[in-house]
């Protein structure tokens, strides 16, 4: 069967674009190899832009569109009965534990409280400062804290869930997938027309590459620099018997991690950024731990909680730290929706929302040439 389109990858990336194409009528073929490591699978599910006091304003401002975009999804979702996402606004705190993080808490809290002001929103009793008492009334297990800011509007998702629900609700609609790997692309003239899985060729119109880390595979037969390479994540998941953590907040410090918690008795902290790590989806004693200590640090009330699962994942991660969204210069019919490193499950839902309109041929509803493959290199071809 000739297919309008053929998403490569089934994680939220591949999954979200696949789920909209269905959603607009295209007839659309999913592959996925469903690689160790997936980082869908292993993502800790942290939404709040407002308390990122980090990444550049191109980021932040996909980043605010993609999160405003998941209640609606979310409630879309529970009508088509697609099953749970997790997602709630649960709330985040961002702290200051030790000396060392009094200069980067003093830098980020003035970027967050000037982009609140510049935007007028999050609502002041929706993002400010609390107390260290306030703080750990909030999140018990927490240390004593220099300072500390609550944004009660973050939210969190389950990754695995949310990509689950928008599969069985594209499947739902009609999607195609098929378990396999795309072996490479076929390009006639300088136009995409298919894909070889398992040396078969399947004709399409359009191809989007959702690849996640593993995407740069392609980027030698389209002519570009497709710069994304993994970045091994290890996050722990820690048991509380018998302790509702259901109204938890997230909880950042300053040394790249973070708890998540979770209705179940369950909080989750991670994870270590492992740059250079090839595909190595598994867990090292340095790397666990690494996450134990820091989240002993942030939090010693966690002390005696269980360790009970402890996941790896790859992430997408460019150079810059921005996605590699849209169109290839001088390849029709290609789309790339890849590289969305640390903040996939913030930006993912939205961003294969985006790409699929732009691969029906529709005005993209928000500024995508920050995001283009041509700031990698000029394309070869
Ligand atoms: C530990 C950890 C914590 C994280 N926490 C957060 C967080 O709190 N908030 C946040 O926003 N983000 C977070 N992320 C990031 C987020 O999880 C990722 O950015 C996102 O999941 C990437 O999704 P993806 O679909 O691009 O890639 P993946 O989920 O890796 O999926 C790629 C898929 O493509 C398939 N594939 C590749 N090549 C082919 C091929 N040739 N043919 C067929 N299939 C192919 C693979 O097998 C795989 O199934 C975290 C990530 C990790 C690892």
């Amino acid at each position: 069967m000739p297919f309008d389109a053929v998403v490569v990858g089934g994680g939220l990336l591949g999954t979200a674009t696949a789920y909209h194409l269905v959603s607009a009528g295209a007839r659309t073929l999913l592959v996925d190899r469903a690689d160790a490591g997936r980082a869908t699978d292993a993502g800790a599910g942290i939404l709040s832009p407002e308390t990122n006091g980090r990444d550049p304003d191109a980021w932040f401002r996909l980043a605010v569109e993609a999160v405003a975009y998941y209640p609606a999804l979310i409630e879309r979702l529970r009508g088509e009965q697609a099953g749970d996402t997790g997602y709630a606004r649960c709330g985040k705190l961002v702290v200051a534990v030790s000396d060392d993080e009094l200069e980067p808490f003093a830098q980020a809290r003035r970027l967050i409280f000037e982009r609140q002001k510049q935007r007028g929103l999050p609502r002041a009793d929706d993002l400010h400062d609390v107390t260290a008492a306030e703080a750990r009334e909030l999140f018990p297990p927490l240390a004593p804290v220099h300072g500390a800011i609550y944004s009660r509007i973050a939210a969190r998702v389950d990754g695995r869930l949310l990509n689950r629900a928008l599969r069985t609700a594209a499947e739902a609609r009609g999607l195609a997938v098929r378990q396999g790997s795309v072996e490479r692309l076929v390009i006639e003239g300088d136009a995409v027309t298919g894909v070889v899985v398992g040396g078969e060729t399947v004709p399409a119109g359009a191809v989007a590459i959702a690849g996640g880390a593993w995407s740069e595979a392609f980027g030698k037969q389209l002519g570009v620099t497709l710069a994304v390479a993994p970045q091994r994540g290890q996050i722990v998941h820690l048991g509380l018997h018998g302790t509702d953590t259901s109204r938890w907040p997230m909880v950042n410090a300053f040394r790249q991690q973070y708890m998540v918690a979770w209705p179940d008795s369950r909080v989750v902290a991670g994870a270590t950024r492992e740059t250079g790590s090839g595909f190595t989806p598994h867990t090292t004693t340095a790397g666990v731990r690494d996450v134990l200590a820091e989240a002993l640090r942030v939090a010693p009330g966690l002390a005696d909680a269980e360790v009970r699962e402890i996941r790896v994942g790859l992430r997408p991660l460019t150079p810059d730290g921005l996605p590699v969204l849209g169109d290839v210069p001088g390849v029709a019919g290609i789309f790339l929706v890849t590289g969305h490193g640390p903040t996939g499950l913030t930006l993912g839902a939205y961003s294969g929302k985006l790409v699929a309109a732009q691969m029906l041929g529709k005005a993209p509803e928000t500024d995508l040439s920050p995001f283009g493959v041509a700031r990698f290199s000029s394309p070869a071809r």
